[in-house]
């Protein structure tokens, strides 16, 4: 018991997600030579109570042998993470689920989950010797890197699609970072990163670099946690860049080595906008990479405006053998879906998750969802910032 109360991170190195080739974990890393993301691997072999997490704040860094911080020093962190998951009753009760959930990532620093992600991310860079960072967001990736970029005294680079809402844009600017406007999508604003880059700007683009995951992870983690160490049955993810529903995946797999869970793991389901749904196209194809949207129409769910992601293989993967399924929501539908949520729970969901709630309607309607089943809905970020799309 001693030994394991000793609080260090159980990270061991850094393997190619396709190859399974080991790379240097003490060197700044971005991907793999097969352009494949890299992934942060524990040694969990000598085992870990459950019990360690007691006392801890209730904020991701609780999870810290699971991180792959190796010296606090370098921490930054603004309190990300430790969101409620709340039993959506009312809701439950119109339809005839009695253990629906909302894991509700709206409160996180920046207001979104992506807080955690970049929170990791830069605090591991700061570690590694990182100073300048660069990135090509949607909107709210770039909000939380500017404002870890501002704790940890980076200087940080944001390229931005131009038709992202303001506050997205003020926000980063607050925070210090350069904003660059650029007319087209995250992969445009990746375009012009690739042509305006400094050899000294560490690009932290979602899983080109293998960090971010490992803050997202945190998300499966507690969502095990706050359901009492038991896997739900049904998991749906508003997927852009798809980390979030790859770290969910690979918390779970971290937990049942260390048995701190069963072996029953979750249906994953991904969720898109009908404009812009390439891995929903893969997954009806029953592909194992998904072919790049090609000029995405507009949608209120800036973050699911993702035409190529990198982590395509992985996702899909996890969707196949966790039996899960991948399903577009429409404009209208997500406007519809913000009003249902608002008026049975009081809550206000981002678009992003909005779609979620309407995925878990049809998939309820369909007969997929049973109604005994346990299913949890994430929500991952506030609407606040995303007003002007809606009037
Ligand atoms: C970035 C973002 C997403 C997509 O997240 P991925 O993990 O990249 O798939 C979903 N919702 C919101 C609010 C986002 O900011």
């Amino acid at each position: 018991m001693e030994t394991l109360s000793i609080a260090k991170t159980l990270y061991a190195d850094l393997v190619c997600s396709k190859s399974g080739a080991v790379y240097d974990k003490n060197r700044v890393q971005t991907y793999s030579s097969a352009e494949k993301p890299l992934l942060a691997r524990y040694d969990l072999s000598a085992g870990l109570e459950r019990g360690v997490l007691q006392g801890r704040p209730w904020n991701m860094w609780r999870y810290r042998e699971l991180l792959p911080l190796e010296d606090e020093a370098y921490r930054y962190s603004l309190g990300e993470g430790g969101t409620p998951l709340f039993h959506l009753k009312r809701a439950g009760r119109h339809l005839g689920t009695p253990w629906l959930y909302l894991k509700d990532e709206a409160g996180n620093p920046t207001g979104s989950f992506k807080a955690r992600g970049l929170s990791m991310a830069i605090s591991k860079a700061a570690e590694l010797g990182v100073r300048k960072c660069v990135i090509p967001t949607a909107g709210n990736a770039g909000g939380a890197m500017s404002a870890y970029c501002a704790i940890a005294g980076m200087e940080a680079h944001v390229y931005m699609p131009r038709q992202t809402p303001l506050v997205f844009q003020h926000e980063c600017a607050l925070y210090g970072a350069k904003v660059t406007l650029v007319d087209g999508d995250i992969s445009d604003c990746a375009r012009r990163i690739a042509g305006e880059r400094q050899p000294d700007w560490f690009d932290i683009s979602t899983l080109k670099e293998p960090f971010r995951l490992e803050g997202k992870k945190t998300m499966g983690l507690e969502i095990v946690e706050q359901l009492d160490w038991q896997a739900p049955d049904v998991i749906i993810y508003p997927t852009g860049g798809g980390t979030g529903l790859i770290g969910i995946w690979k918390a779970f797999e971290e937990l049942e080595k260390l048995a701190w869970t069963g072996k029953k793991k979750p249906r994953m389901v991904a969720v898109q906008a009908e404009v812009c749904s390439p891995i929903v196209n893969a997954f009806a194809a029953d592909a194992k990479i998904a072919a790049p949207c090609h000029q995405p129409g507009t949608t209120i769910a800036n973050g699911l405006r993702v035409p190529a992601a990198f982590g395509d293989e992985l996702i899909l993967d996890i969707l196949y053998k966790s039996g899960g399924r991948a399903l577009a929501v429409s404009e209208e539908d997500m406007k519809t879906g913000l009003k249902e949520v608002a008026r049975l729970e009081g809550q206000l969901l981002a678009p992003e998750g909005a779609a979620v709630w309407m995925a878990f309607r049809r998939l309820l309607r369909e007969g997929w969802i049973q109604p005994e089943e346990r299913v949890v809905l994430l929500n991952t970020g506030t609407l606040y910032k995303y007003i002007e799309n809606l009037v």
